[in-house]
């Protein structure tokens, strides 16, 4: 429950050093039109540093109130920024991005802080992604054009692409600012006004791009930040009779719930989901490559990525020798403080799923396979875990076909091509999965087999806001990214007019 808070006014910035006791940690309040705003109901939740356990910041709970305020807002500034010029919404965007960049430093620390994640691996990855997107839809912003479609000789047929209308975009904590940003950048390009509902463990770096947004030139109310449970802000907005479009990333339990709930005014719904992607390894591979790109596949992140490689399939003549050395790699890895520059992988981002990995882990042992490196917790205080690699493990197994969500990689023998495909395919997951062949015909051949709406060939889990992004089954609907988000977040309109 809230205890008796100071005035924002007096508090420090959200980067600021960890303060004593909650009653004098940071507030941070909604962000709805231009105005921050209190919870009506007076709550708040209070956020962790998940590598010391150290509560940080006080973050407002919204409720069904403020989601209905947030739509009302959205859709009263949906008029003008939709009827902007969209040349001049592009201009406005590459002043938001311009704004990132000088603020980088700032959220680089934030998320880093939120989420535990490395610091170096934010600078390096996350913001330049960010920021990239940012700039690539704003670029887009006035190439957003129908056709005209000569239909018949006594007409003129043609269609334009008008924004979907207000869009509630919700996101997860493993990539908080970049998933985000794949969400707001091109709903905002296409004209569209949005309403983010960021995961309540790490809220802080929506807020504070919900700020700078408006620094950039932003209309009040074009984007507005709800922060709060996903029960309680998330189930409100995909029921708002005022939201015209759901974009979701999370788990395909929440993205299940979210297709049900859009139907009542048959919302769009876009919904990025799990994964257990496979990295398939010939005998035949630059092994060195392909072990250095499997480790950082699965370990990246702390394995908390939808596309982490977390099923390593080695062929048979080489298993034993992949094994050795993806063991060799995960001991190797540096793990502790993520704002250390020697480490190289932060804590998991909450308790619930530390206990979630160390659960799989110990199922992973009961199941038959072996744990060759890793496999426990590491240290009493912050959720870090050993990066574990299991050998010896079945494709039938539930640490084969269930996504864990941290550093946890199973490794699994095949004999030949026909078997990788097998095995590779036979999860209810088709996000991503990696080939590893020198020989050419073949990884085109495997390419072309595999489930998957991405494929990686002697490389792996690399991204780009240019390239389609998504799954089917249990990794989603749909795709983001590239022009595909602007169909996402426009509807095509029909004009006929008569030549008669
Ligand atoms: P989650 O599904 O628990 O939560 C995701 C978001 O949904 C959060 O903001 C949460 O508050 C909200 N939410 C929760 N319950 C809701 C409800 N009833 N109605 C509306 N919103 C609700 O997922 P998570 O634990 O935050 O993220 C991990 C999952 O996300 C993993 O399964 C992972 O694979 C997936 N993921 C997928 C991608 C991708 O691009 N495909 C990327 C990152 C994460």
């Amino acid at each position: 429950m809230p205890s008796p808070l100071p005035p924002t006014s007096s508090l420090p910035s959200p980067n600021s050093p960890i303060w004593p006791n909650s009653s004098s940690l940071p507030r941070h309040d909604l962000l709805i039109g231009a105005e921050r705003i209190a919870p009506m109901s007076g709550t708040y939740s209070t956020d962790i540093d998940p590598a010391t356990e150290t509560p940080i910041a006080l973050v407002a709970q919204g409720g069904a109130a403020e989601v209905d305020l947030a739509v009302q807002t959205a859709r009263r500034a949906l008029k003008g920024w939709s009827r902007m010029r969209a040349a001049e919404r592009g201009r406005i965007l590459q002043r938001f991005a311009d704004l990132l960049e000088a603020h980088r430093d700032e959220l680089v620390a934030l998320e880093s802080l939120d989420a535990g994640k490395p610091l170096a691996a934010v600078r390096r990855q996350d913001l330049p992604a960010v920021i990239d997107t940012v700039r690539y839809y704003a670029g887009w912003a006035d190439k957003i054009h129908g056709d005209v479609i000569p239909a018949r000789p006594d007409a003129l047929t043609y269609t334009v692409r008008e924004p979907v209308g207000v869009v509630a975009a919700i996101v997860p904590w493993n990539f908080p600012l970049m998933i985000g940003m794949w969400k707001i950048a091109p709903a905002l390009a296409c004209g569209c006004t949005v309403i983010v509902k960021p995961a309540e463990i790490t809220p802080l770096s929506a807020l504070r791009v919900g700020e700078l947004a408006l620094e950039a030139g932003l209309p009040p109310g074009v984007l507005n930040i709800v922060t709060g449970k996903g029960s309680v802000v998330g189930d409100a907005l995909v029921g708002h009779p005022g939201i015209d479009k759901v974009t979701f990333t999370g788990s395909p339990g929440v993205g299940r719930g979210i297709m049900q709930g859009a139907a009542g005014n048959f919302k769009r719904v876009t919904l990025e989901l799990g994964g257990k992607s496979a990295n398939l390894i010939f005998a035949d591979a630059d092994l060195d490559a392909a072990v250095r790109a499997a480790a950082s596949g699965i370990f990246f992140n702390a394995g908390q990525v939808c596309s982490a490689g977390s099923r390593i399939l080695a062929q048979r003549a080489i298993y034993d020798e992949m094994v050795e050395r993806l063991a060799a790699r995960a001991n190797a890895i540096r793990v502790g403080d993520p704002a250390s520059p020697e480490t190289t992988m932060g804590p998991l981002v909450s308790k619930a799923q530390l206990k979630t990995v160390l659960d799989y882990i110990e199922i992973g042992k009961q199941e038959g396979a072996s744990a060759v490196a890793g496999g426990m917790r590491v240290g009493e205080r912050g959720y870090f875990v050993a990066p574990t690699v299991f050998a010896n493990v079945a494709h039938e197994m539930r640490i084969s076909q269930e996504e864990i969500f941290g550093p946890v990689a199973a490794v699994i023998p095949f004999d030949d091509e026909a078997d990788a495909i097998r095995i590779a395919n036979g999860t209810a997951f088709s996000l991503a999965a990696g080939v590893w062949s020198a020989d050419i015909g073949r990884v085109h051949r495997v390419a072309g087999e595999l489930k998957a709406g991405t494929v990686w060939i002697n490389t792996y889990g690399y991204t780009d806001v240019r390239l389609p992004w998504g799954g089917a089954g249990d990794s989603g609907l749909g795709r983001e990214h590239g022009d595909a988000a602007l169909q996402n977040f426009t509807e095509p309109k029909t004009v006929w007019l008569s030549l008669r």
